[in-house]
């Protein structure tokens, strides 16, 4: 198979996944039982990496986004099993589908120091060799998100995707602006560069511009989310509708960002329509 890295210098396009979190929440999984899943019920996750790869979907993020000490501890499993068998969840379901990806998907650890360092090595040490990218995501501090590029780096040569958080302001909760962050991130030369999670995509397309002059040349990716949920009998439903999801990403995709998919409440009906519009 073609390499990532080949198959983004012959074209910027890429087309990921939408949100694992919340369909596996409307499967009835909650908390830990998200990622001991992976061992479970590998079925049902490698189901719904399956249901975004006959979407359209060019790579699927792996099951295992916060493994936190305290969800390790609470499912009974190391952080490097974890990874593996939710690695495997993703390979079942690329069965069968030629030119597909998959990439470790890894949130923010809010650790630091040492712990921190042990914390990525781990996760990524497990996942080197059996994926075809590191993906870092939904980062509010650059600083995190640095080290993380930095030890995936030391551990491979697989294509490292780096993408953080801002509101409509352009500020993640740390407090730091994004013109300042994804350059000084982009100084990491990650593979790609963006932002995902907290806006929704006619939100997030103002800040575009802002992103791909800060990016500085890197391929720039962007993952909305589908509105603000609505919390109905305690459930958060995501009530923008599929479509209004992928025109609202085709507008970001004529700015100039190629890489795109969906975060929260996103799922494989909105990456189909964005396959069909724009892949
Ligand atoms: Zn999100």
């Amino acid at each position: 198979m073609q390499l990532l890295t080949d198959r983004l210098k012959a074209s910027p396009k890429l087309l990921l996944d939408g949100s694992m979190g919340a369909l596996m929440m409307a499967k009835g999984f909650n908390g830990p039982s998200i990622y001991g899943a992976n061992f479970a019920h590998t079925d049902v996750v490698s189901g719904l990496h399956r249901s975004y790869f006959e979407a359209g979907a060019d790579m699927v993020l792996t099951n295992t986004f916060s493994l936190t000490g305290h969800i390790l501890s609470a499912i009974g499993k190391s952080a490097a099993d974890t990874v593996k068998m939710a690695v495997e969840a993703a390979q079942i379901a690329r069965e069968g589908f030629s030119g597909k990806y998959i990439a470790l998907d890894l949130a923010p650890c809010d650790l630091s120091g040492n712990e921190a360092e042990q914390y990525y090595m781990e996760r990524i040490s497990a996942a080197a060799g059996l994926v075809d990218c590191i993906f870092f995501e939904t980062y509010s501090d650059s600083g995190e998100l640095k080290l993380a590029i930095q030890i995936a780096r030391s551990i491979c040569s697989l294509p490292v995707f780096a993408s953080m958080t801002f509101n409509e302001n352009m500020a993640s909760w740390k407090g730091e602006m994004l013109g300042e962050a994804i350059a000084s991130v982009a100084a990491e030369r990650p593979d790609a560069i963006g932002i995902n999670c907290t806006l929704s995509p006619s939100e997030m397309l103002g800040l575009i511009d802002s992103l791909i002059q800060a990016a500085g040349g890197i391929q720039t990716l962007c993952e909305p989310n589908r509105g603000m949920p609505e919390y109905i009998d305690g459930e958060a439903k995501y009530l923008l509708s599929a479509q209004d999801f992928a025109s609202g990403v085709e507008a970001i995709y004529s700015k100039g960002v190629h890489i795109v998919g969906g975060c929260c409440g996103s799922d494989p009906e909105c990456i189909r329509l964005i396959s069909q519009r724009l892949f």
